[in-house]
Protein backbone atom coordinates (compact mmCIF):
# COMPACT_ATOMS: atom_id res chain seq x y z
CA UNK A 1 0.00 0.00 0.00
CA UNK A 2 1.36 3.41 -1.01
CA UNK A 3 2.14 5.41 2.34
CA UNK A 4 2.00 8.63 0.82
CA UNK A 5 -1.22 10.95 -0.09
CA UNK A 6 -0.45 13.32 -2.90
CA UNK A 7 -1.24 12.58 -6.04
CA UNK A 8 2.13 14.49 -6.89
CA UNK A 9 3.96 11.91 -4.91
CA UNK A 10 2.59 9.12 -5.09
CA UNK A 11 2.69 9.95 -9.68
CA UNK A 12 6.51 10.01 -8.77
CA UNK A 13 6.78 6.49 -6.36
CA UNK A 14 3.92 4.81 -7.45
CA UNK A 15 4.85 1.45 -8.54
CA UNK A 16 8.30 1.78 -8.18
CA UNK A 17 9.23 -0.11 -5.35
CA UNK A 18 8.83 -3.90 -6.42
CA UNK A 19 9.50 -7.02 -3.94
CA UNK A 20 12.38 -9.24 -4.71
CA UNK A 21 10.82 -11.66 -6.99
CA UNK A 22 10.73 -15.39 -6.06
CA UNK A 23 10.98 -16.44 -10.23
CA UNK A 24 13.61 -16.11 -12.21
CA UNK A 25 12.82 -14.91 -15.95
CA UNK A 26 13.86 -17.17 -18.91
CA UNK A 27 15.69 -13.90 -20.20
CA UNK A 28 17.89 -11.62 -18.97
CA UNK A 29 15.93 -8.59 -17.48
CA UNK A 30 16.46 -5.48 -19.28
CA UNK A 31 17.76 -2.84 -15.91
CA UNK A 32 17.17 0.66 -17.27
CA UNK A 33 17.48 2.01 -14.05
CA UNK A 34 20.37 4.33 -13.66
CA UNK A 35 21.06 3.98 -9.56
CA UNK A 36 20.80 1.32 -7.14
CA UNK A 37 19.68 1.33 -3.16
CA UNK A 38 20.82 -0.51 -0.53
CA UNK A 39 18.67 -1.10 2.64
CA UNK A 40 22.11 -0.24 4.30
CA UNK A 41 23.56 2.54 2.90
CA UNK A 42 27.14 0.56 4.01
CA UNK A 43 26.79 -1.90 1.28
CA UNK A 44 26.26 1.13 -1.15
CA UNK A 45 29.84 2.26 0.21
CA UNK A 46 31.28 -1.13 -0.26
CA UNK A 47 30.30 -1.26 -4.02
CA UNK A 48 31.53 1.94 -4.41
CA UNK A 49 34.75 0.37 -3.25
CA UNK A 50 34.18 -2.82 -5.17
CA UNK A 51 34.74 -5.01 -1.71
CA UNK A 52 31.07 -6.20 -2.62
CA UNK A 53 29.45 -7.34 -6.04
CA UNK A 54 26.36 -4.65 -7.13
CA UNK A 55 25.62 -1.70 -8.94
CA UNK A 56 25.78 1.79 -7.98
CA UNK A 57 25.20 3.76 -11.22
CA UNK A 58 25.10 2.96 -14.98
CA UNK A 59 28.49 4.27 -16.17
CA UNK A 60 30.19 2.00 -13.24
CA UNK A 61 28.11 -0.61 -14.54
CA UNK A 62 24.35 -2.62 -15.37
CA UNK A 63 22.81 -5.59 -15.06
CA UNK A 64 22.11 -6.57 -18.67
CA UNK A 65 25.35 -5.18 -20.24
CA UNK A 66 27.05 -7.44 -17.09
CA UNK A 67 24.72 -10.60 -18.89
CA UNK A 68 26.09 -9.64 -21.96
CA UNK A 69 29.89 -9.62 -20.84
CA UNK A 70 29.69 -12.84 -19.36
CA UNK A 71 28.20 -14.53 -22.42
CA UNK A 72 30.74 -12.73 -24.52
CA UNK A 73 33.35 -14.01 -22.00
CA UNK A 74 32.51 -17.51 -22.39
CA UNK A 75 32.20 -17.70 -26.14
CA UNK A 76 35.67 -15.76 -26.59
CA UNK A 77 37.32 -18.22 -24.03
CA UNK A 78 38.21 -15.00 -21.96
CA UNK A 79 38.54 -14.27 -18.30
CA UNK A 80 36.18 -11.56 -18.77
CA UNK A 81 35.15 -9.35 -21.43
CA UNK A 82 33.91 -5.16 -21.41
CA UNK A 83 31.32 -3.36 -23.26
CA UNK A 84 31.51 -0.35 -24.98
CA UNK A 85 29.24 2.05 -26.80
CA UNK A 86 30.50 0.71 -30.09
CA UNK A 87 33.33 -0.92 -32.01
CA UNK A 88 35.48 2.49 -32.05
CA UNK A 89 34.62 3.47 -28.18
CA UNK A 90 35.89 -0.42 -27.36
CA UNK A 91 39.54 0.10 -29.59
CA UNK A 92 40.19 3.79 -28.27
CA UNK A 93 39.75 2.23 -24.58
CA UNK A 94 41.69 -0.72 -25.31
CA UNK A 95 44.16 1.59 -26.50
CA UNK A 96 44.74 3.34 -23.68
CA UNK A 97 44.44 0.74 -21.65
CA UNK A 98 47.33 -1.30 -23.43
CA UNK A 99 49.55 2.21 -21.89
CA UNK A 100 49.18 4.06 -24.78
CA UNK A 101 50.23 7.53 -23.99
CA UNK A 102 52.09 10.95 -25.02
CA UNK A 103 55.43 9.82 -26.23
CA UNK A 104 55.01 6.31 -27.20
CA UNK A 105 54.45 4.26 -29.90
CA UNK A 106 52.08 2.04 -31.57
CA UNK A 107 52.64 -0.25 -34.68
CA UNK A 108 49.52 -1.33 -36.36
CA UNK A 109 48.92 -3.09 -39.57
CA UNK A 110 48.07 -0.58 -42.34
CA UNK A 111 44.78 -2.65 -43.90
CA UNK A 112 42.45 -2.13 -41.22
CA UNK A 113 38.78 -1.08 -40.29
CA UNK A 114 39.31 2.98 -42.24
CA UNK A 115 38.29 4.75 -38.62
CA UNK A 116 40.80 2.48 -36.65
CA UNK A 117 43.43 3.71 -39.06
CA UNK A 118 41.95 7.75 -38.83
CA UNK A 119 41.95 7.02 -34.82
CA UNK A 120 45.82 6.10 -34.94
CA UNK A 121 46.73 8.65 -37.73
CA UNK A 122 45.14 11.52 -36.36
CA UNK A 123 43.27 11.79 -32.82
CA UNK A 124 46.27 9.51 -31.09
CA UNK A 125 48.94 11.64 -33.44
CA UNK A 126 47.41 14.76 -32.14
CA UNK A 127 47.75 13.77 -28.77
CA UNK A 128 51.78 12.84 -29.14
CA UNK A 129 51.60 9.02 -30.11
CA UNK A 130 53.22 7.66 -32.97
CA UNK A 131 52.19 5.25 -35.31
CA UNK A 132 54.11 2.99 -37.91
CA UNK A 133 51.74 1.28 -40.04
CA UNK A 134 52.94 -2.06 -41.64
CA UNK A 135 51.46 -4.96 -43.74
CA UNK A 136 50.98 -7.46 -40.34
CA UNK A 137 51.54 -10.38 -42.82
CA UNK A 138 54.88 -9.60 -43.60
CA UNK A 139 56.60 -11.01 -40.37
CA UNK A 140 59.80 -10.04 -41.37
CA UNK A 141 58.93 -6.16 -41.81
CA UNK A 142 56.72 -6.61 -38.72
CA UNK A 143 59.74 -7.69 -36.49
CA UNK A 144 62.02 -5.11 -37.92
CA UNK A 145 59.81 -2.39 -37.09
CA UNK A 146 58.47 -3.29 -33.23
CA UNK A 147 62.69 -3.43 -32.93
CA UNK A 148 62.64 0.09 -33.95
CA UNK A 149 59.85 1.32 -32.71
CA UNK A 150 59.23 -0.34 -28.97
CA UNK A 151 56.08 -0.10 -28.98
CA UNK A 152 53.35 -0.08 -26.10
CA UNK A 153 51.10 -1.94 -28.48
CA UNK A 154 50.38 -4.08 -31.66
CA UNK A 155 47.25 -3.52 -34.07
CA UNK A 156 46.24 -5.81 -36.53
CA UNK A 157 42.66 -7.38 -37.60
CA UNK A 158 41.98 -11.41 -37.63
CA UNK A 159 40.26 -10.91 -40.80
CA UNK A 160 41.63 -7.89 -42.41
CA UNK A 161 39.17 -5.30 -43.55
CA UNK A 162 38.69 -4.46 -46.51
CA UNK A 163 41.26 -7.11 -47.53
CA UNK A 164 41.02 -9.62 -45.77
CA UNK A 165 44.21 -10.49 -44.91
CA UNK A 166 44.37 -12.98 -42.28
CA UNK A 167 47.54 -12.15 -39.25
CA UNK A 168 49.17 -15.13 -38.15
CA UNK A 169 48.10 -14.33 -34.60
CA UNK A 170 50.23 -17.28 -32.87
CA UNK A 171 53.35 -15.28 -34.81
CA UNK A 172 51.98 -11.80 -33.85
CA UNK A 173 51.65 -12.56 -30.29
CA UNK A 174 55.48 -14.01 -30.28
CA UNK A 175 56.88 -10.97 -31.87
CA UNK A 176 55.22 -8.52 -29.70
CA UNK A 177 55.62 -9.41 -26.35
CA UNK A 178 59.66 -10.22 -27.40
CA UNK A 179 59.50 -6.41 -26.95
CA UNK A 180 57.25 -5.81 -24.15
CA UNK A 181 54.10 -4.93 -26.69
CA UNK A 182 50.57 -5.60 -25.91
CA UNK A 183 48.65 -7.33 -29.11
CA UNK A 184 45.38 -5.95 -29.98
CA UNK A 185 43.64 -7.89 -32.49
CA UNK A 186 40.29 -6.91 -33.67
CA UNK A 187 38.61 -9.92 -34.35
CA UNK A 188 35.21 -8.81 -35.45
CA UNK A 189 35.43 -10.58 -38.67
CA UNK A 190 36.01 -13.83 -37.46
CA UNK A 191 33.90 -13.38 -34.49
CA UNK A 192 34.63 -15.95 -31.45
CA UNK A 193 33.03 -18.84 -33.67
CA UNK A 194 36.28 -19.08 -35.97
CA UNK A 195 38.79 -17.58 -33.61
CA UNK A 196 39.68 -16.93 -30.19
CA UNK A 197 43.02 -14.74 -29.87
CA UNK A 198 42.64 -15.16 -25.88
CA UNK A 199 43.72 -18.84 -26.41
CA UNK A 200 46.82 -17.95 -28.37
CA UNK A 201 47.91 -15.39 -25.31
CA UNK A 202 46.68 -12.10 -27.62
CA UNK A 203 46.12 -9.14 -24.74
CA UNK A 204 43.23 -7.91 -26.09
CA UNK A 205 40.15 -9.32 -28.57
CA UNK A 206 38.02 -6.17 -29.83
CA UNK A 207 34.74 -6.94 -31.34
CA UNK A 208 32.69 -4.25 -33.28
CA UNK A 209 29.85 -6.45 -31.53
CA UNK A 210 27.66 -4.07 -34.04
CA UNK A 211 28.25 -7.15 -36.48
CA UNK A 212 28.26 -10.63 -36.45
CA UNK A 213 28.14 -10.93 -32.21
CA UNK A 214 24.83 -9.27 -32.84
CA UNK A 215 24.33 -9.65 -36.52
CA UNK A 216 20.71 -7.97 -36.94
CA UNK A 217 21.65 -4.44 -38.23
CA UNK A 218 19.87 -3.24 -35.32
CA UNK A 219 22.91 -2.59 -32.39
CA UNK A 220 25.65 -0.35 -31.94
CA UNK A 221 27.91 -1.96 -29.42
CA UNK A 222 31.29 -2.69 -28.79
CA UNK A 223 33.18 -5.12 -26.66
CA UNK A 224 36.75 -5.80 -25.40
CA UNK A 225 37.82 -9.54 -24.77
CA UNK A 226 40.53 -9.61 -22.13
CA UNK A 227 42.40 -10.72 -18.48
CA UNK A 228 40.45 -9.68 -15.54
CA UNK A 229 43.32 -7.66 -14.50
CA UNK A 230 42.76 -5.74 -17.60
CA UNK A 231 38.89 -5.89 -17.67
CA UNK A 232 39.04 -3.73 -14.13
CA UNK A 233 41.56 -1.29 -16.02
CA UNK A 234 39.31 -0.85 -18.46
CA UNK A 235 36.40 -0.36 -16.56
CA UNK A 236 37.57 2.01 -14.54
CA UNK A 237 38.72 4.10 -17.61
CA UNK A 238 35.08 3.40 -18.31
CA UNK A 239 33.95 5.55 -15.58
CA UNK A 240 35.74 8.40 -16.63
CA UNK A 241 35.40 8.34 -20.27
CA UNK A 242 31.58 7.31 -20.42
CA UNK A 243 31.41 5.18 -23.46
CA UNK A 244 29.02 2.62 -21.84
CA UNK A 245 26.70 -0.08 -23.72
CA UNK A 246 23.28 0.77 -22.85
CA UNK A 247 20.94 -2.22 -21.28
CA UNK A 248 18.47 -2.14 -24.51
CA UNK A 249 21.51 -2.40 -27.10
CA UNK A 250 23.10 -4.98 -24.48
CA UNK A 251 20.01 -6.73 -24.48
CA UNK A 252 19.75 -6.90 -28.76
CA UNK A 253 22.74 -7.93 -28.64
CA UNK A 254 23.00 -10.88 -26.13
CA UNK A 255 19.52 -11.96 -27.95
CA UNK A 256 21.43 -11.78 -31.55
CA UNK A 257 24.10 -14.07 -30.39
CA UNK A 258 22.12 -16.85 -28.86
CA UNK A 259 22.26 -17.76 -32.92
CA UNK A 260 25.97 -16.68 -34.09
CA UNK A 261 27.53 -20.09 -34.25
CA UNK A 262 24.10 -20.73 -37.09
CA UNK A 263 24.60 -17.77 -38.72
CA UNK A 264 28.15 -17.87 -38.80
CA UNK A 265 28.29 -21.76 -40.62
CA UNK A 266 25.99 -21.24 -42.86
CA UNK A 267 27.35 -17.92 -43.96
CA UNK A 268 30.95 -19.58 -43.76
CA UNK A 269 29.73 -22.09 -46.05
CA UNK A 270 27.79 -19.64 -48.65
CA UNK A 271 30.40 -17.38 -48.86
CA UNK A 272 32.64 -19.96 -49.76
CA UNK A 273 30.26 -20.52 -52.63
CA UNK A 274 29.94 -17.23 -53.38
CA UNK A 275 33.92 -16.86 -53.20
CA UNK A 276 34.28 -19.42 -55.62
CA UNK A 277 31.35 -18.34 -58.15
CA UNK A 278 33.06 -14.98 -58.45
CA UNK A 279 36.50 -16.54 -59.13
CA UNK A 280 35.21 -17.97 -62.45
CA UNK A 281 33.24 -14.28 -63.18
CA UNK A 282 34.61 -13.02 -66.35
CA UNK A 283 33.62 -9.15 -64.78
CA UNK A 284 35.53 -10.04 -62.17
CA UNK A 285 39.13 -9.30 -61.72
CA UNK A 286 40.43 -10.46 -58.40
CA UNK A 287 38.96 -12.21 -55.52
CA UNK A 288 40.11 -11.87 -51.65
CA UNK A 289 38.72 -14.56 -49.59
CA UNK A 290 40.68 -16.96 -47.44
CA UNK A 291 38.90 -19.68 -48.02
CA UNK A 292 40.19 -19.83 -51.53
CA UNK A 293 43.18 -22.06 -52.39
CA UNK A 294 45.09 -19.18 -53.64
CA UNK A 295 44.81 -16.91 -51.21
CA UNK A 296 48.19 -16.13 -49.89
CA UNK A 297 47.42 -17.36 -46.27
CA UNK A 298 44.78 -19.73 -46.84
CA UNK A 299 47.23 -22.29 -44.40
CA UNK A 300 47.23 -19.66 -41.97
CA UNK A 301 43.96 -19.47 -41.85
CA UNK A 302 43.30 -23.07 -42.18
CA UNK A 303 45.46 -23.29 -38.85
CA UNK A 304 43.66 -21.09 -37.27
CA UNK A 305 39.93 -21.37 -37.60
CA UNK A 306 40.53 -25.32 -37.57
CA UNK A 307 37.53 -26.03 -40.37
CA UNK A 308 34.70 -23.95 -39.15
CA UNK A 309 35.11 -22.21 -42.46
CA UNK A 310 36.71 -19.08 -43.39
CA UNK A 311 34.32 -15.93 -42.64
CA UNK A 312 31.26 -14.59 -44.15
CA UNK A 313 33.25 -11.19 -45.75
CA UNK A 314 34.50 -11.18 -49.16
CA UNK A 315 36.31 -8.91 -51.46
CA UNK A 316 36.85 -8.43 -54.96
CA UNK A 317 37.57 -6.27 -57.96
CA UNK A 318 35.63 -5.51 -61.00
CA UNK A 319 37.43 -5.41 -63.71
CA UNK A 320 38.56 -2.21 -65.11
CA UNK A 321 36.30 -0.92 -62.67
CA UNK A 322 36.30 2.55 -61.12
CA UNK A 323 33.54 4.49 -59.02
CA UNK A 324 30.65 5.15 -61.91
CA UNK A 325 30.94 1.51 -62.73
CA UNK A 326 30.82 -0.04 -58.76
CA UNK A 327 28.09 2.57 -58.52
CA UNK A 328 26.39 1.32 -61.53
CA UNK A 329 26.62 -2.18 -60.05
CA UNK A 330 25.79 -1.58 -56.20
CA UNK A 331 22.44 0.14 -57.96
CA UNK A 332 21.66 -2.75 -59.73
CA UNK A 333 21.30 -5.22 -56.78
CA UNK A 334 17.74 -6.27 -56.56
CA UNK A 335 18.66 -8.26 -53.21
CA UNK A 336 21.96 -7.18 -51.53
CA UNK A 337 21.79 -4.17 -49.88
CA UNK A 338 24.43 -1.39 -50.39
CA UNK A 339 24.65 -0.31 -46.80
CA UNK A 340 27.77 0.52 -44.99
CA UNK A 341 27.80 -2.06 -42.69
CA UNK A 342 28.51 -5.96 -41.91
CA UNK A 343 28.00 -9.39 -40.39
CA UNK A 344 24.26 -8.69 -40.79
CA UNK A 345 21.78 -11.57 -41.91
CA UNK A 346 21.22 -9.66 -44.86
CA UNK A 347 23.82 -9.76 -47.59
CA UNK A 348 25.40 -6.50 -48.00
CA UNK A 349 27.72 -4.58 -50.20
CA UNK A 350 29.86 -1.38 -49.71
CA UNK A 351 32.23 0.74 -51.80
CA UNK A 352 35.51 0.70 -49.55
CA UNK A 353 36.96 3.72 -51.05
CA UNK A 354 33.73 6.07 -50.43
CA UNK A 355 32.28 3.98 -46.98
CA UNK A 356 34.60 2.53 -44.66
CA UNK A 357 37.67 3.94 -45.81
CA UNK A 358 36.70 7.35 -47.14
CA UNK A 359 39.19 8.55 -44.31
CA UNK A 360 42.45 7.42 -46.11
CA UNK A 361 43.35 9.64 -49.01
CA UNK A 362 43.59 8.44 -52.35
CA UNK A 363 47.54 7.79 -52.14
CA UNK A 364 47.11 5.83 -48.60
CA UNK A 365 44.01 3.88 -50.49
CA UNK A 366 46.70 2.96 -53.55
CA UNK A 367 49.25 1.71 -51.14
CA UNK A 368 47.67 -0.86 -49.18
CA UNK A 369 46.04 -1.95 -52.26
CA UNK A 370 42.58 -0.56 -51.87
CA UNK A 371 41.86 -0.21 -55.61
CA UNK A 372 38.71 1.88 -57.15
CA UNK A 373 37.14 -1.33 -58.30
CA UNK A 374 36.99 -2.52 -55.29
CA UNK A 375 34.23 -3.93 -53.66
CA UNK A 376 33.27 -5.60 -50.29
CA UNK A 377 30.26 -8.28 -49.45
CA UNK A 378 28.94 -9.02 -46.25
CA UNK A 379 27.33 -12.58 -47.22
CA UNK A 380 24.32 -12.98 -45.60
CA UNK A 381 21.43 -16.18 -44.46
CA UNK A 382 19.65 -16.01 -47.69
CA UNK A 383 19.61 -18.46 -50.31
CA UNK A 384 23.01 -18.65 -51.81
CA UNK A 385 21.94 -19.25 -55.30
CA UNK A 386 19.73 -16.10 -55.37
CA UNK A 387 22.50 -14.50 -53.95
CA UNK A 388 24.55 -15.12 -56.84
CA UNK A 389 21.88 -14.72 -59.24
CA UNK A 390 21.51 -11.12 -57.90
CA UNK A 391 25.43 -10.65 -58.12
CA UNK A 392 25.49 -12.21 -61.96
CA UNK A 393 23.05 -9.60 -62.87
CA UNK A 394 24.17 -6.65 -61.50
CA UNK A 395 27.63 -7.10 -62.47
CA UNK A 396 26.62 -7.52 -66.08
CA UNK A 397 25.88 -3.75 -65.80
CA UNK A 398 29.91 -3.09 -64.94
CA UNK A 399 30.78 -3.69 -68.54
N1 LIG B 1 36.43 -3.02 -36.52
C1 LIG B 1 36.06 -3.42 -37.74
C2 LIG B 1 36.82 -4.51 -38.40
C3 LIG B 1 34.98 -2.82 -38.39
O1 LIG B 1 34.64 -3.22 -39.62
C4 LIG B 1 34.28 -1.78 -37.72
C5 LIG B 1 33.14 -1.11 -38.36
O2 LIG B 1 32.82 -1.36 -39.51
C6 LIG B 1 34.72 -1.39 -36.46
C7 LIG B 1 35.78 -2.03 -35.88
C8 LIG B 1 34.03 -0.27 -35.73
O3 LIG B 1 32.85 -0.73 -35.18
P1 LIG B 1 31.60 0.22 -34.79
O4 LIG B 1 31.02 0.68 -36.09
O5 LIG B 1 30.74 -0.67 -33.98
O6 LIG B 1 32.18 1.35 -34.01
Amino acid sequence: MMKWKSVYTQAVHAGRERPVPDFSPVTAPVYLSVAYMYEDVNDLEAVFDGKKAGYVYRRHGNPTVRAFEEAVATLAEGEDAVAFSSGMAAMHATLLGAGVKRGSAIVSAGDVYGATYALQRDVLASLGVRTRFVDATDLGQVAKVLDEERPMALVCETISNPLLKVADVPALTRLAHKVGAQLIVDNTFASPYLFCPLGEGVDYAVHSATKYLAGHGDVMAGVVVCSEERAKDLRERQKMLGANLGPEQAWLALRGMRTLALRMRQQCVSAQTVAEWLSGCAAVADVNYPGLPNHPQHSVAERLFQGKGFGGMISFDIRGAHQPEVFRFMEALKLILPATTLGDVYTLVLYPAHSSHRALSPEERRQLGIGDGLVRLSVGIEEVGEIIADLGQALSFTV
